[in-house]
This record gives structure tokens, sequence and C-alpha cells, in this order.
């Protein structure tokens, strides 16, 4: 008999959130060394119609739990409720997301059923025939691989170090695989006095697209001042599906809000682009955007560590650079529109 994997589906607002389907990937990384059964978990006072996306995106089996005080997260009671499903049948891997919600249960559930837990994971490979965990230690600086005997063994990963599991090759319609998972219903009622849902209260930044967006511009404290982050934001405007970020210190000069925050103790992005303007490249930094498919770096430093990982280096004042290049892209649209509206006129 194989390894059974569980996967604690995060779901907002009825949405499944993008690294529910990342974990999907993880657990399909496990299944390739080591063949077995998934199934995702979700839990909620109202979980139809997150079961159902799932089960259609994924044909993975979903065991939908519905706990009628679990309006909003609370933690008491996914711990609570975790430890008594898995109690019941137990499973060899539980995945959970490196969220605040995530990382809140996971160690606590690791804890009650007598396992181990291995937090903030970005893969899964097999060195020496043992499966491994591989996270970052020291802000980036080392890579480890890390593995257990002891089970279950409970892991975050950490969000948008892995693609997200899509249904290619079997797709009927957009999104979708031509088998659906089934569903298992249930409902469980518990409730916790010690932790109340008090309420929630929106971030005054405009929401934050970081982890779906294909071009990431962002910017660090060589931007001097928080009004040269219009700078970025033009430079972003250029790009279609494209959003802002920056380093932690501007964050901290609360030049821009920590949503935008891009690195180890902010948000792990992998965009098509990333557009790197004053960033000096920190451990901390790169670890969270040096899975993007292309790497910007614009820096005046020639020697900015950035550099080692980017594929193209321009060594140039941002201040000076961003604004030429913006006005030379538009010049060329112009001119490239001018030739297709000639091109028309001709054909008409
Ligand atoms: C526990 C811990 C967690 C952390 N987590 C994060 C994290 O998640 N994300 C993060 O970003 N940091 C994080 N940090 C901070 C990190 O160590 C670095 O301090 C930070 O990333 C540096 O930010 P920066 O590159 O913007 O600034 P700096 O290191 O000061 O670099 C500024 C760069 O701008 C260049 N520059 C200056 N003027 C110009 C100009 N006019 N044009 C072009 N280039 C110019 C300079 O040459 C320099 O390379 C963390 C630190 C710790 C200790």
């Amino acid at each position: 008999m194989g390894k059974k994997t569980a996967i604690i589906a995060e779901h907002h607002n009825g949405e499944i959130s993008t690294v529910t389907y990342e974990l999907l990937a993880l657990a399909k990384g496990i299944q390739e060394s080591e063949a077995g059964d998934i199934c995702f978990f979700i839990l909620g006072a109202d979980t139809e119609k997150p079961a159902q996306t799932l089960s259609t995106r994924t044909g993975e089996p979903v065991h939908a739990v519905c706990i009628p005080g679990l309006a909003q997260y609370n933690g008491a009671l996914y711990k609570k409720a975790l430890s008594a499903l898995f109690s019941r049948t137990p499973f060899d891997y539980i995945l959970a997301p490196h969220s605040s919600s995530g990382m809140d249960y996971a160690p606590a559930l690791s804890m009650a059923l007598g396992g181990s837990c291995i937090t903030g994971v970005k893969d899964v490979v097999r060195t020496d025939g043992a499966l491994c965990f591989v996270r970052s230690l020291f802000g980036g600086k080392l890579s480890a691989k890390l593995t257990t005997d002891t089970g279950p063994l409970v892991l975050t990963l950490q969000p948008g170090a892995l693609k997200a599991f899509s249904p290619e090759g079997k797709s009927q319609g957009p999104n979708q695989v031509s088998n659906q998972g089934t569903i298992e219903r249930s409902v469980l009622d518990i409730t916790d006095d010690n932790m109340v849902y008090a309420g929630t209260k929106a971030s005054p930044s405009e929401g934050s697209d970081l982890a779906r967006a294909d071009v990431i511009v962002s910017g660090g404290r060589g931007i001097r001042d928080a009004q040269n982050y219009n700078h970025i934001e033009m430079l972003a405007r250029l790009f279609p599906r494209s959003a802002t970020g920056g380093s932690r210190p501007i964050c901290d000069y609360k030049w821009i809000p920590y949503s935008k925050q891009v690195g180890i103790t902010g948000t792990t992005v992998s965009p098509k682009l990333y557009i790197a303007c004053g960033i000096s490249g920190a451990p901390q930094h790169v670890e969270g955007m040096k899975n993007a498919g292309f790497i910007v770096a614009v820096n005046t430093d020639p020697d900015a560590p950035v550099f080692q990982i980017a594929d193209v280096c321009i060594v140039e004042d941002l201040m000076e650079f961003i604004p030429f290049f913006i006005e030379t892209f538009k010049q060329k649209r112009r001119k490239k529109d001018e030739r297709n509206d000639l091109g028309e006129s001709f054909l008409a």
C-alpha cells in the first residue's frame, strides 16, 4: 500500500487560494517517489462551492468538513478539527500552506499527532534513497534537505515556490479535468471559547497581486524617496498583468505597504519577468524572487550581488534609466502604430 498524502485547502470568501494548487504540485512530487493516494481536506462553515471547484479543477477526492462555527479562520478550531480527523484516518504526509494560518496550526497539529513538522518547504527531492524536503536556512544563505522517520510528517509549503498544478492535457474546458474527484461531506460540531473571531480589517493598500502577476517591477532603497516609487509604478504600467513590489527597507520606511514586500519574510514570487530597481540583492530578497523566469536588474553599483542572478544587468541610475526607457518604449510603440495605420490605409 502506498503512502497517503492529505492537503489542507486554503480558501477565502468561497475562492480557493493559488497556494492550494501549489500544494497539489508538492503532493504530486511526493507521489513520483512514493506512489499513494492524495486527498484534499477543506474546513469551514460553508465548504460546498470551494469543494466543488477543487474536485473539478484537480480530479482528486475532496473531504469537505462543515464546522458550523468556522465562518472565518480560527486556529483553535482548525487544530481541534484536524487532530480529530487525522487521528481517526491516519495520513503519512499532511500538507498545509506556509501562510499566516498554515504557520499557526501546522506545528500544533504535528505535536497533537506525535509526528514531525517541516515548515517553509520549497521543493521535494530524493537523496540517497530518502525523500527530502528542501527549505532555506539563515535567511536564504543555505539550503537544507530535511527528512524524518517520525510520521506523520506535517509540511508547510512556501507560497510561490512551486508552479501551481494545472490540468494540462486532460482539459475539457478552461481549468477542468475530465474526471471530477469524489466529494465526501461530514459535519463536525466543535467549539472553542479560547479563540474568538473579532473581525477582519481590510489592508489600506490596494490589493497586492504579486502572486498572480506575469511581470513584477520592484523598487529598493536605491529609489531614495517615497515619491520616487512612481518611477516603479510607471515602468510597471508598460506591461500587461503587472504588479509592483519592493524590498523590506522601503516597507519599513512605510514608502509602500508590507503586502508588496518580496522576500523570505514577504511574498515569494515567480513571475515571467522580474525587474529589480535599486535593490542590492540581499539573500533575504533574492530568496523570494530567484524563481522568476527572467530577471532584469538596474543598479548603479556594478558589483551589486543582484547582478549575479540577473539575466540582464543594467548599470545605471534608475532615476535616469527608467524615464529614458519609458520614453523610448513609447516612441517605438507610436512608430509601430503609425506603420500599422499606414499598412491598413494602403490595403483599404
Ligand atoms: C530576518 C530578516 C528577514 C528579511 N527579510 C527580507 C525580505 O523578505 N525582503 C527583503 O527585501 N529584505 C529582507 N531583509 C532585509 C535584507 O537583509 C536587506 O537589508 C534588504 O533586502 C536590502 O534592501 P535593498 O536592496 O532595497 O537596500 P540596500 O541593500 O541598501 O540596496 C540598495 C541598492 O540600491 C542601489 N542604488 C542606490 N542608488 C541607486 C540609483 N539611483 N539607481 C540604481 N541603484 C541605486 C545601491 O547600489 C544598492 O545596491 C531581511 C533581513 C532579515 C535580517
